[in-house]
């Protein structure tokens, strides 16, 4: 693998007021694919990606992302946390997005190796972490509709706080009624560009009634919970987890995964199933909704404190963080900082 270090270091950050995906290391990884296969990955100075303005990517959105993050504890030593899952993944957004296939391996060993190069970058306070932010776009330049020839694949870095500026006190969501954000046979399930775009009205309204995000109903009936976008979902209804299951239309998040493994381990029953609005209407009215949370890498845990659907704000738990998602979130985040035990082999060593 080549590497080009950058002849000036960028000033750090704040690191106690990181935010979220403002601030981006000195390096990034970057790898071409063209004449039907890819090169060799390469470190470079973080810089601008240089585009003619015919580039298909910029008008068609053939375009695929991942989330991951790294952590680095008092010792400095260096974790990253199912990175093989994320470009497993990857992959299979690549192949409905008819884009190359990688090899997940190549870019495993380049990603740990650019995290080390920037290990001076990896904040260590409680609930800081590097952002990882793997991205594939097509680059030919030319405006026909179909799959692109070429492409580049390219990774950038970002120290980061909390996703939401007001940490872990829950979140409002609106339940969108209108818009929807997959359909069967769309992309619901890929981490592609095209599927945010068509999510921003929607969290624009939301934010302007003063709502954080919004939770989707399935584009089909508008009856079934998906998921919130950037995060799947999970409500605890008398007791019992539940989560919409994996039907092509929501994500398959890997933080959803490690949810459902931490809380099962620990003897709750959890159901991945489809969930009707009603249900969860009917369990407010009834007082058994118990915790609404969602999971996803940049939010880890997220208490969800109102759900507002059909003009009423459904208020959950007293607007409190439930036992259950503090439970997830102390034990998700402490196999990812080392400091609990990872006996489910999800923690990658880097450094
Ligand atoms: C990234 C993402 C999630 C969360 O997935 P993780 O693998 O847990 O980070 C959920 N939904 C959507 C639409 C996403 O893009």
């Amino acid at each position: 693998m080549k590497i080009k270090l950058a002849q000036t270091r960028k000033q750090k950050p704040d690191f106690n007021n990181l935010g979220f995906g403002k601030y981006f290391t000195d390096h990034m990884l970057v790898m071409y694919y063209s004449n039907g296969k890819w090169g060799e990955p390469e470190i470079v100075p973080y810089e601008e990606l240089k585009l003619d303005p015919c580039t298909n990517i910029l008008h068609y959105g053939q375009g695929i992302f991942e989330g991951v993050k790294a952590y680095k504890n008092d010792e400095g030593k260096i974790n990253t946390f199912r990175l093989n899952d994320n470009l497993d993944r990857m992959n299979r957004s690549a192949a409905r997005l008819c884009m190359p296939q990688f090899d997940t391996k190549v870019v495993f060993d380049a990603i740990c190796e650019l995290v080390k190069i920037e290990e001076d970058w990896i904040p260590t306070a409680k609930g800081t972490s590097l952002y990882i932010r793997p991205t594939m776009i097509a680059n030919d330049k030319a405006l026909g509709v179909h799959a692109a020839k070429n492409y580049i694949f390219f990774v950038i870095l970002s120290p980061v706080g909390n996703y939401y500026a007001h940490g872990l006190t829950p979140t409002k969501i609106m339940i969108e009624e209108k818009y929807a954000r997959s359909c069967i046979g769309g992309t619901g399930e890929c981490k592609c560009m095209g599927n945010y775009a068509a999510s921003i009205l929607a969290g624009e309204i939301a934010n302007q009634k003063g709502y954080d995000q919004v939770l989707w109903l399935d584009g089909n009936y508008m009856k079934y919970v998906e998921e919130v976008g950037s995060m799947n979902i999970f409500f605890v209804l008398n007791g019992v987890v539940v989560t919409p299951m994996l039907d092509g239309n929501i994500l398959d998040g890997i933080t959803r995964r490690s949810t459902i493994a931490v809380l099962k381990d620990a003897g709750y029953k959890v159901e991945e199933r489809h969930i009707e609005i009603k249900e969860l209407v009917d369990a407010y009215n009834n007082g058994t909704f118990d915790e609404c949370f969602g999971t996803g890498t940049a939010a880890v845990i997220s208490p969800v404190g109102v759900l507002h659907y059909n003009g009423v704000d459904m208020v959950i738990n007293d607007n409190k963080m439930g036992k259950i998602a503090e439970y997830a979130y102390n034990t998700i985040t402490g196999i990812q900082t080392g400091k609990i035990e990872d006996k489910f082999g999800w923690v990658i060593k880097i450094k």
